[in-house]
């Protein structure tokens, strides 16, 4: 078929053409001395895109998925336990991760539809005076519900509760699209992926790591060899990677930087609820109902309602064939 196909899917996202372009180029040495003036500036620049000044940025050739495992497996001890609130298919994935693990994970099941309720997370954390929770993990955008859930209000959690365990946000569809605040919320890993809000191809797993977390990767007894974040700091600091990075990969993060800082975080933020908004007015226009309760809504994805007496399958089908537009389908949640 000519022209682009019409991509409405969480991710891979539309590539802009100005990244497609960038990403044309030469395969070149990364151990040469000129590598490291193509890495060191993307890796200060994330830390805008993730609003922290005194945390540090990591690239790993891998995805968002990859993302939850580096920071469990690089900051905890096998056994510790931690905390998730399940309410979609990635806040369930990341769960069943920290089983399969060997992390001890207390999951609390949420209506699909809602996010963290922040005063039971509150009084949960209270309770625990023997610090043994040593994580907190929480799905800024759980997409497969098209939910947000208020980070700011996680960290006032957990800091009413004076409780010091670490804070690891799923931000695979929320960072560079919605607003992030690693450093106001007292974020301790954020998690990204290159395919959503960076407008590139999958094939990256793009974090941030506060100095605690960095810290704690000292004492961490998880074993771990390509996912070592050590690894990545001890060649990360001269400009290099501990081993082979895609080099279009990095010509398109530099130009997604460039793109999105040139047009400034809060007009990106702003243009994504713009969007939004007009989607979510359609939808309710339509007489349909999204996923999302109301103040959960979330401004990269819209989860919409497929009446009882209609198939998702077919409307997705129909979408495909008829109109060459991908929808995503809804992920595993019977209905309740
Ligand atoms: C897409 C997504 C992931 C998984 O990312 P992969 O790159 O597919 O591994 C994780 N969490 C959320 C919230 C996502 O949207």
């Amino acid at each position: 078929m000519a022209g682009r196909n019409h991509l409405y899917i969480p991710g891979p996202t539309n590539v802009p053409m100005e990244i497609m372009s960038a990403m044309q180029v030469v395969m070149e040495d990364h151990r040469s001395p000129t590598f490291p003036l193509l890495l060191k500036p993307i890796l200060q620049d994330l830390k805008k895109i993730f609003r922290t000044e005194t945390g540090q940025a990591f690239y790993f050739p891998a995805t968002g998925t990859a993302g939850w495992e580096i920071a469990l497996t690089n900051t905890l001890n096998p056994g510790d336990k931690v905390i998730i609130y399940r309410f979609g298919q990635f806040s369930h994935l990341w769960a069943q991760m920290c089983k399969r693990l060997g992390f001890n994970v207390e999951i609390h099941e949420e209506p699909w539809g809602t996010g963290i309720p922040v005063d039971k997370l509150a009084a949960r954390l209270k309770e625990d005076t023997a610090h043994e929770i040593k994580a907190v993990l929480a799905t800024h955008n759980e997409t497969a519900t098209g939910v947000t859930s208020d980070i700011g209000a996680v960290r006032k959690a957990m800091d009413s509760a004076s409780h010091p365990a670490l804070l690891f946000v799923d931000g695979v569809s929320s960072i560079a699209s919605m607003d992030f605040r690693m450093d106001e919320w007292g974020v301790d890993a954020a998690i990204s992926g290159s395919q959503k809000g960076f407008m590139l191809p999958a094939g990256a797993a793009i974090l941030a790591f506060s100095q605690k977390a960095l810290k704690a990767t000292e004492t961490s007894t998880y074993p771990r060899c390509f996912l070592d974040l050590t690894d990545q700091m001890n060649n990360n600091k001269d400009g290099y990677t501990p081993y082979t990075p895609s080099i279009p990969m990095l010509y398109g993060l530099r130009k997604s930087l460039d793109l999105l800082l040139d047009e400034g975080m809060e007009n990106v933020y702003a243009r994504h609820n713009r969007l939004a908004e007009g989607v979510r007015k359609a939808v309710a226009a339509w007489g349909l109902t999204i996923c999302a309760q109301p103040g959960f809504e979330s401004d990269t994805v819209t989860a919409v309602v497929v009446p009882a007496d209609k198939d998702a399958r077919d409307v997705i089908s129909t979408a495909f064939k008829k109109y060459n537009m991908s929808l995503g389908g809804g992920l595993s949640e019977r209905r309740r």
